[in-house]
């Protein structure tokens, strides 16, 4: 073995001190059972970046459409890549003992929560240029300032590319600024690992749930690189989309990927509106009624990816802090709290962050813990909690391949959410289709559409005063 790559020998001297040996001596192939699930069962594989960050040969890089490729002459066969993989497995059960020191499946949404909060930075540049209220960039600004950290792995738009995502570690305030904001696209963050192993200091990371639990079993299988991230604040996550969407609605609206600099998910004022940044400083908007209900809700049920199709973790039940927006509507049914964000607090490390950004005046919270008109994501508890599970049963009965999960169909699922769940699956198959995807997409975001979409807020408005005035009835 010694003609072997010089990542090869760097590999084994890995593994010795690690007081582990390779899996086995031969050049592995792609069926190799020990590798991550991209390279056996793609359609499993989350795009996370987990197997190329945990690499420690650099066998394995971020490729074409963020699936992972491998270099079989530098593999060490260490099986790392495999453990840490959340593509084909999580078990939710020993993921909260690991974190919470309990072992339970949570039968709900929100998982493990010690306090639950609405807020937003003081920051007007981070609270403005955010998502909602700008708080997961306003945590991260308050950890770099105070010297909890040295860096932060957060995301942004490539600046070759600006139609595709990249990961990056954030160690300024303009760099932090750059990454605010929610981009609805597949982003291998997790790849950036590979870069920690090398560079001192503490991090902190802004991640998706798939990205937590592979994160959570590298604490497990390399805690030395693990320690090197501190503190998880998670997003809450309704499914990524492929990357192939930014391309799609720069095409629909006549663009070229050429013709532009900046591709905004969420620009302009809250809740925000999809936009290209031109090469001539002009944005333009790329679709024309209501981000929630007019655009993205329906990119959601064309564009996700097979892996979200079947995840079951909606809300980062294992991160630190878990972030999402604050969807509460009042009795007119219009939005409560704009710019603002919603904080499920997990842990205790999450606690002590939460404390001391109030305390150094960087976020402004209200506790919302026992008001119950924050449990905001009816939608999301509906397709998690029973659309998904029912979809991952029927999906193995017919002999697909699924993640193995340790949470099951719930007992009193009705047929109505059956065949909802029958109707979302047909809708995300035919999104595979890319003329049908263009078209409906094109429709649903094109000047034509905004009649339609109004008459269904009107309708969603109607429903928040009918159940205002009923509940006003009865007290
Ligand atoms: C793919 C995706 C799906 C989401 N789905 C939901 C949902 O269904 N319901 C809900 O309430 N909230 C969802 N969110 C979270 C929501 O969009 C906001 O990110 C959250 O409310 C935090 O807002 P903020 O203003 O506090 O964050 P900001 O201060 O704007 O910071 C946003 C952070 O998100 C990171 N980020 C952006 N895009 C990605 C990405 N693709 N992968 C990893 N990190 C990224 C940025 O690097 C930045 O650190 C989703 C986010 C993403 C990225």
């Amino acid at each position: 073995m010694t003609d072997r790559s010089p990542e090869y020998q760097k590999g084994l001297q890995f593994l010795a001190r690690k007081g582990m040996k390779p899996l086995t001596q031969d050049i592995v192939t792609a069926e190799s059972p020990f590798l991550s699930i991209a390279f056996n069962a793609k359609e499993l594989c989350a795009r996370c970046g987990s197997c190329t960050g945990v690499c420690p040969t650099g066998a394995i890089w971020v490729g074409e459409d963020f699936y992972p490729e491998l270099d079989p002459e530098k593999c060490v066969a260490c099986g790392l890549c495999k453990e840490v993989c959340p593509g084909g497995n999580v078990q939710y059960a020993d993921l909260a003992e690991q974190v919470f020191g309990q072992r339970f499946i949570d039968k709900g949404f929100d998982g493990w929560v010690e306090s639950s909060y609405v807020g937003y930075s003081t920051d007007e540049t981070i609270r403005k240029g955010g998502a909602g209220g700008g708080v997961v960039t306003g945590l991260l600004y308050h950890l770099l300032k105070t010297g909890q950290v040295d860096g932060c792995l957060v995301t942004r738009m490539n600046h070759e590319k600006p139609w595709l995502g990249e990961p990056f570690i954030a160690t300024s305030y303009e760099e932090l600024c750059e990454s605010q904001g929610s981009r609805y696209s597949i982003i291998p963050i997790n790849a950036l690992w590979a870069e920690l192993r090398e560079r001192p200091g503490k991090f902190a990371a802004a991640i998706l749930p798939c990205q937590t639990h592979a994160f959570r079993k590298l604490q497990r299988e390399d805690p030395e690189l693990a320690a090197k991230i501190t503190i998880i604040i998670g997003l809450y996550c309704g499914g990524s989309l492929e990357p192939d969407l930014t391309t799609e609605m720069l095409l629909v609206r006549g663009l070229k990927r050429s013709d532009i600099t900046n591709f905004k998910f969420r620009g302009g004022d809250w809740p925000g509106q999809m936009q290209a940044v031109l090469k001539d400083g002009r944005v333009k908007p790329l679709h024309y009624s209501n981000y929630k209900d007019g655009a993205y809700n329906y990119f959601t049920s064309l564009y996700m990816p097979e892996r979200c199709q079947t995840c079951l973790d909606g809300s980062n039940e294992f991160a630190d802090i878990s972030v999402s927006d604050a969807w509460t509507r009042d009795e007119n049914g219009e939005y409560k709290f704009k710019e603002h964000s919603r904080l499920l607090i997990r842990t205790s490390t999450g606690t002590k962050l939460v404390e001391s950004a109030i305390e150094a005046n960087d976020l402004i919270v209200h506790d919302v813990t026992s008001d119950p008109s924050y449990k905001t994501h009816k939608m999301q508890t509906r397709r998690k909690g029973s659309l998904v599970p029912i979809r991952v049963a029927r999906w193995k009965r017919a002999g697909r391949k699924v993640p193995v999960y340790d949470r099951q169909v719930p007992d009193d699922v009705t047929t109505k959410e059956r065949i909802t769940e029958r109707l979302s699956s047909a809708m995300l198959r035919a999104g595979k289709f890319k003329p049908f995807r263009i078209l409906f997409m094109g429709f649903l975001t094109s000047k034509l559409a905004v009649p339609l979409i109004n008459i269904r807020m009107y309708l969603k408005k109607r429903k928040y005063k009918k159940r205002s005035a009923a509940k006003a009835k009865i007290s």
